[in-house]
């Protein structure tokens, strides 16, 4: 009687089983970075972007070992244990998150090293997941921005962390400047996780994070009267925006920062867990 059902249940299990086929085979066919840097024009307007479930992205330990290895010099410092405390915290990340991507073809780095920057930035804390975000959107290049009407590299917005990946890559390449996309949404995604959401609060940061409020409010302050080169015009617009760039600073050249706010260095050491200057030395106080 119900005879007419089974070909519609096959022709579904056929659509599951390609289309399923197809993002692992996409996401996992580009071995290296190369021609990353070079994404053309054209590609910036995709009207159909690729979503990948990141629970459905098994990526080896291997895999994620060589792409670390060869992009991400935090990883490259960590000792052997931390390296492992790392792929297994990524692993978790990527699994909780759903990644769209604005291209023609999406590349294991993308979902990796976008979710190595949250890793990074959150290694020393206890919650690393920043749950409140489900989703992760990565466009090739510069983006538009709608209310207010504006290009952006990156912002937070609702459930979601968008990321150019042009800029996300010159940002961890580039050693010469204090700017990185990734570590910069991330930071903001850290601060909205813990102060503005109800849910997965990590209460360590939010009491530490104290700190960061009045030491940074002097220094802000300083900035705003006499720049000494560190921070960005629009950092000493916006307090946000100066904690995100702090974040920036800390993790680019922690020795400059050191250097010309030692209280503020120390702050962000103690409210994040981890101190680059002086790893391994000073190890993490929890995991
Ligand atoms: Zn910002």
């Amino acid at each position: 009687m119900y005879i007419w059902i089974i070909p519609i249940i096959l022709a579904i299990a056929l659509i599951w089983h390609f289309s399923h086929t197809r993002i692992r085979q996409t996401i996992t066919e580009s071995a290296d970075q190369q021609g990353h840097d070079k994404l053309a024009q054209e590609d910036a307007h995709i009207e159909c972007p690729l979503v990948y479930n990141g629970s459905e992205l098994e990526f080896s330990d291997e895999v994620f070992h060589i792409v670390l290895s060869k992009h991400f010099q935090y990883y490259n410092r960590l000792l052997d244990i931390d390296k492992e405390k790392f792929i297994n915290r990524l692993r978790k990340f990527i699994h909780n998150k759903i990644f769209v991507i604005h291209d023609k073809k999406g590349y294991r780095e993308m979902p990796i090293l976008l979710s190595a920057s949250a890793i990074q930035l959150t290694f020393g804390l206890k919650k690393f997941l920043l749950s409140h975000f489900n989703i992760i959107q990565i466009f090739p290049e510069a983006f538009v921005g709608l209310e207010p009407f504006r290009i952006l590299i990156g912002n937070v917005t609702g459930n979601t962390i968008n990321i150019a990946w042009k800029q996300f890559l010159e940002g961890y390449k580039n050693k010469y400047d204090l700017q990185n996309v990734g570590l910069h949404e991330m930071a903001h995604a850290l601060y909205y996780q813990n102060f503005e959401t109800e849910l997965y609060i990590d209460k360590d940061f939010r009491e530490s994070f104290q700190m960061f409020n009045a030491i940074g409010d002097k220094i802000y302050h300083v900035e705003k009267v006499l720049t000494i080169g560190l921070y960005s015009e629009y950092a000493i617009k916006d307090f946000q925006e100066f904690w995100a760039e702090s974040i920036e600073i800390y993790f680019k050249s922690p020795d400059r920062l050191q250097l010309h706010y030692p209280e503020l260095y120390k702050a962000l050491c103690d409210i994040l867990n981890q101190d680059p200057l002086n790893y391994p030395n000073h190890l993490f106080q929890s995991s």
